[in-house]
Parts: C-alpha cells; structure tokens; sequence
C-alpha cells in the first residue's frame, strides 16, 4: 500500500466503485457514512457509520486519512469545511457549495456565457404566477433534489400542486423539448492539465438514468460544444478530481448546460470497461495527486442501471466476455432504486 489514505465521505455504490479504483492504486480508503446499511458494509473494509456531524466520529476519520473527496454533493458545506481545515476536501468544498444550489450553479453557469434553460428564482406562488413565462416548466428544490425528487410539472400557472412545500426555496425551468441528453465527464488535475472522456448519450425514464452509450450520436458542432463548455467550468472552478456536466439538446439542435455534479457521476460507470482509465481511477488520481495518464477509450459501450427489481434478472445469471455485472449489494430491493448496474463492451 502507498503511504495515502483516502477518505471519501459517503457510502453508496459511487463510494465504493471510488474505494475499488483506489484500492487497484495501492491506496487505502476510509469511507463514512451515514447510512449503516449503505453498500460500504459489504463492499469496503474500513467503514465509519454515524452522523456526519459527529465530533468523535470526524476526528476518528481525519486522524485515520490524509486526503478527503466525497461521492454526492449533498453535504452541508459546514462539515466540509471543517473536515478542510484540518484535511485537504477535494473538490474544494467552496465548489460543493455553489453547485449544490441548482440557483447558484445556474447563474454560475450564465456568467461564463453557458447556455442553460431560462429560469428563476421562486420563494411562493405569487413568484411562480409572475414568472408565467416559463410555464410550462419544472419546479425543483434549490438543494437536496436527485433523481427527479423534489421536481412538480407545472403546466399552468394556475394550477399549482398543493404537495409543494413553500417553506423550501425553488427554481423554475423552462421545460425544454429534449431531442436528447448527454453528459461530459472531466478529471482535471491542475491548471489546464485534465483528461476528458467523449461525451455519453443518456436515456432518463422518469427522471431516473436508464441507459448509457459511447458514442453518442450527435453532431461534431455539438460534441466540441459540450467538450469546450466542459472544459471552461473545470477551469472556472478550479476544480481537482472528476466532475460531469449534463446537457440538453433541444429539437432545434441548441445544446444547453443542465447540471454539474461535482463528483464521479452514473451515466460514467461504463468507463470501467470501456477506457483504459475509468472515471473513479482519475478522480483517485487527481485527488491524491499521483500520475496524470493518457486517456483513452479502448471500447465503444453501453450501460443500463437496474433499478428496482430489474436487479433479479441478473443475480446468478452468466455472463459473455464483454459483459459486465455490478451488484451494489442494496439490502432491499425498492421501486426506483438503483440497484446495480450492467454494461456491455463492443469487441
Ligand atoms: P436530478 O438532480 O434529479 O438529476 P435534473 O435537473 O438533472 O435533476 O433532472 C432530471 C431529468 O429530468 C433530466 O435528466 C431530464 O430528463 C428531465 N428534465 C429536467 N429539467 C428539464 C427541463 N428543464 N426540461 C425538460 N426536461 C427536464
Ligand atoms: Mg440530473
């Protein structure tokens, strides 16, 4: 083993496949989580469960690492930042907290000249009846949304769901006429040093990641598009580690910014069999500051999430040489949960 230890906060299947990659790397990982049935328990060795606001437990995990990322962005900007006064957080913890704003990232996006859909700050209904330009549109929760939670239709100005919550703020969207979807995956390493993976077409079914595949079929205006716009929020960010960018493609063939993640990302989980470094081993590398290597893709690809209990069809099943399971182990199978995923290379 190196002389790093890794700490990643968070224990999903993004945690672990980031513990894995660091692990082949030679460098041991510490993941906390706070879900103690989360697939840390049976994928990883070394494992804190426990609140993330747990003064012992955040001093047995930074005397136990010497680097710290994260898999999701939710985490209050508080912990990070006092996890990096002690231990380096990267992505810089500043960066989790414009992105984990959907308000925030947008505008940031818009100052550097990125094209998103049109959109506006909501605090009540009256701002929704004022903004009735962007209906029909999508209301979604400034901060803790995934996976389509936290998002409400709005097809008409006067008929606005009572579910909503109007003590959480929002952001209105201009529904867009999605022709496609696709996502850039970057790990950038310092100052215009970075590796950058061709963008992946992605199909959602009900807000949720249903399939992935490289190449996507799109045109090469909009590929160097997306790579150049990629490129600039890496920059702009300062970022270190890996970071996705989702964009929409719109019936007219306009390209538009939907949201950055600031971590490793699904719609990336082909590049495991797909590249000769995946997404998960870069961000390793970025983060820990070892080699940045040439990236390259050795395989075109696709990749369906199983999500719920599409999982079944698959456990214990066999499978071709260019066939590639991943159970996250999930104690329980749920509607619209990912559950595991499955990718298949082209040889
Ligand atoms: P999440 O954080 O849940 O991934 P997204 O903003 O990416 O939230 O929304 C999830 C999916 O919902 C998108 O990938 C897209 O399919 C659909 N969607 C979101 N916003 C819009 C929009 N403005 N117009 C059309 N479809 C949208
Ligand atoms: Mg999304």
């Amino acid at each position: 083993m190196s002389n790093i230890t890794l700490g990643i906060i968070g224990g999903g299947q993004l945690g672990c496949l980031l513990s894995q990659a660091a692990n082949k790397l030679n460098i041991e990982t510490v993941i906390f989580s706070d879900d103690k049935n989360s697939p840390a328990k049976n994928l990883t060795k070394n494992f804190i469960i426990g609140n993330y606001d747990d003064e012992n437990l955040i001093k047995e995990f930074l005397s136990k690492v010497n680097i710290i990322t994260y898999e999701f962005e939710n985490i209050p900007y508080k912990i990070l930042k006092k996890l990096n006064e002690i231990k380096p957080v990267l992505p810089k913890p500043e960066i989790n907290k414009l992105i984990q704003n959907r308000f925030t990232e947008k505008d940031f996006l818009n100052k550097n000249n990125i094209r998103t859909t049109r959109y506006a700050l909501i605090k009540d209904e009256d701002d929704i009846k004022i903004n009735d330009g962007l209906i029909p549109g999508l209301l979604k929760t400034c901060t803790l949304g995934y996976d389509g939670k936290g998002q409400f239709k709005i097809n008409k100005k006067d008929d606005i769901s009572s579910e909503i919550d109007f003590s959480k703020e929002y952001i209105l969207e201009k529904f867009i006429n999605l022709k496609k979807e696709i996502s850039v995956i970057i790990s950038r390493f310092g100052h215009q040093r970075y590796e950058i993976y061709e963008p992946i077409e992605n199909v959602h079914q009900d807000q949720i990641l249903k399939y992935s595949k490289i190449p996507a079929e799109i045109s090469d205006k909009i590929k160097n598009q997306a790579i150049d716009w990629s490129t600039i929020i890496a920059e702009e960010l300062d970022y270190i580690g890996t970071l996705c960018v989702e964009f929409f493609i719109d019936n007219k063939d306009n390209l538009y910014a939907n949201e950055i993640a600031p971590r490793v990302h699904n719609s990336g989980h082909l590049t495991i069999n797909s590249h000769n470094i995946s997404q998960f081993e870069n961000h390793v590398r970025a983060v820990c500051g070892l080699e940045k290597l040439e990236t390259k893709k050795i395989h075109n690809a696709r990749m369906i999430n199983l999500i719920g209990a599409d999982i079944e069809d698959y456990r214990g099943k066999s499978f071709k040489d260019n066939e590639f399971f991943f159970d996250y182990l999930k104690n329980e199978i749920r509607d619209k949960r990912k559950m595991g995923h499955f990718t298949i290379v082209e040889k």
